[in-house]
């Protein structure tokens, strides 16, 4: 006879969305009732909702997070030529958002400790850099890998000194706080996605930028209405990239429990941390002091990360690997010139963490059953 295999997934989406089904219906019949789905009510009640969530006094809404990143750099105005400092280990969008204005990226290395851009390293790079260099060097674009800010004051300090605007990637990091500011909110630009696997995830593709500065505020409106400000009158080449209103509606009323979830995240890893504090073979995710973590992602490192996996799928336990190419060894950026070898930390991070499920439905017991199986199977090898 079979005994059936309890299945943990890394996140159950239908789980999350029962308990506040009847308001999300709600919301979604106003919507019908309206009719304005582009740029209607709730797009503009959201945008007031997010930057007073994160502390900016704007928020515009876009249609994905990658959006969000190209329409940052499009309203700094790179493009060819130009050079934008950031990390190999993050998301795809992080980069090719840079690539299709025709810039080039430059890879700087992480902190091992954190996964975030490393400052120091940063602040070595445009020492050593030449004047040409640090003159198409127009903007730095840290990310808030995983949940946790990186290192805003450090990063911050160089950047001012060579006056390069900074832009957070804080796709993953919505509510994360540095030093008591939140994501997006300490420097020129937050850009944030609303995927549904992020902790705020709409039903559909979603994306958000915050700012303190009006007059860039302003030209984020006009590049994500084609350059529009009046309807058919073009003074700039911008794109079609909006928040539906839809996704509006949806993203107010999960938004209300945004806070709640963000705590049981963090009691989640607080149980993975206890579980796992004596297993030596096991290297958990470092909170610093100076942050509040969110934990879009539970990372922990292991020895024979791959084999680890799968034993873990055999118990019936989802887990993923973010990310497992480094940037710079992508295929499509083979022209840039980078080798195996140049970017150590991020490299190595590459072969070796492993994301475990840390969603807000589920339970003590499940995440302390993958805790203890975690142990089991990473203690034997
Ligand atoms: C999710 C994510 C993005 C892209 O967001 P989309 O909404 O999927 O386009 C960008 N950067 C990072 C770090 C992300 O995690």
């Amino acid at each position: 006879m079979e005994t059936t295999l309890k299945k943990i997934p890394l996140l159950d989406v239908p789980a999350q969305t029962r308990p506040i089904r009847a308001e999300l219906e709600k919301a979604i019949g106003r919507v019908l009732d309206h009719g304005r789905y582009i740029l209607g009510p709730e797009v503009a009640e959201f945008e007031k909702a997010v930057a007073a969530y994160c502390g900016t006094k704007f928020a515009v809404a876009c249609a994905s997070g990658s959006d969000a990143l190209l329409l940052a750099l499009m309203a700094i105005g790179v493009g060819p030529g130009d050079r934008v400092i950031t990390t190999p280990y993050s998301f795809f969008a992080t980069v090719s958002a840079i690539t299709r204005l025709g810039a080039t990226p430059v890879f700087i290395d992480i902190d091992p400790a954190t996964y975030n851009l490393d400052a120091t390293a940063v602040t070595r790079h445009l020492a050593a850099a030449s004047a040409d260099e640090v003159r198409a060097t127009r903007a730095i674009l840290p990310v808030h890998l995983y949940g946790q800010c990186a290192d805003m004051n450090a990063l911050n300090e160089v950047a001012a000194r060579y006056g390069i605007p900074v832009v957070e990637d804080a796709a993953q990091a919505i509510g994360a706080e540095y030093r008591g500011r939140r994501a997006g909110a300490m420097s020129l630009c937050g850009c944030f996605s609303f995927f549904p696997s992020k902790n705020l995830g709409g039903m559909g593709d979603g994306g958000m930028l915050t700012t303190n500065d009006d007059t860039f505020a302003a030209k984020l409106r006009l590049l994500r209405t084609h350059g529009a400000e009046k309807k058919y009158y073009h003074r700039v080449v911008g794109i079609n990239s909006r928040l539906d209103t839809l996704q509006a509606a949806i993203l107010l009323v999960k938004l209300r429990y945004l806070d709640e979830w963000t705590e049981r995240r963090r009691a989640i890893a607080a149980i993975y941390n206890r579980v796992l504090a004596d297993t030596r073979a096991i290297t958990l995710p470092v909170e610093s002091p100076e942050c509040r973590h969110i934990y879009n992602q539970f990372i922990v490192r292991v020895p024979r990360r791959d084999q680890v996996r799968e034993a873990l799928a055999e118990a019936g336990i989802a887990s993923e690997i973010y990310y497992p190419v480094p940037l710079h060894r992508q295929e499509c950026f083979a022209s840039l010139g980078y080798q195996t070898g140049d970017l150590p930390h991020s490299e190595a991070a590459a072969a070796s963490t492993l994301a475990l499920p840390i969603s807000h439905e589920h339970a003590d017991a499940d995440i302390e059953h993958i805790a203890a199986t975690l142990e089991r199977i990473a203690s034997k090898r």
